[in-house]
């Protein structure tokens, strides 16, 4: 376990796939998650920024460590739209 910064209380376990952002002190359930809610580091614009995770479509999860954003489990209506 180790902290994010010493104003952060954030614990994250060793060996897990979570990912903390230093920048706005959310953690994410995975890179991809992570990735969503990252803006500007495509090449195109000067400034890496943070959405929130509303903004980037991805949802509270209640976990062992505290609260993990990832994306929103598939509903049985989208799974429809999607392979219908
Ligand atoms: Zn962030
Ligand atoms: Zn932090």
């Amino acid at each position: 376990m180790s902290y994010c910064t010493k104003s952060c209380p954030a614990l994250l376990p060793e060996g897990s796939n979570y990912c903390h952002c230093t920048d706005c002190h959310l953690t994410f359930s995975g890179e991809s998650s992570f990735d969503k809610h990252r803006r500007g580091s495509d090449g195109y614009t000067t400034s890496r920024h943070c959405l929130s995770p509303q903004e980037a479509g991805l949802v509270p999860y209640d976990k062992s460590i505290g609260i993990v954003y990832g994306k929103p489990r598939m509903t049985q209506e989208t799974r429809e739209k999607l392979f219908r």
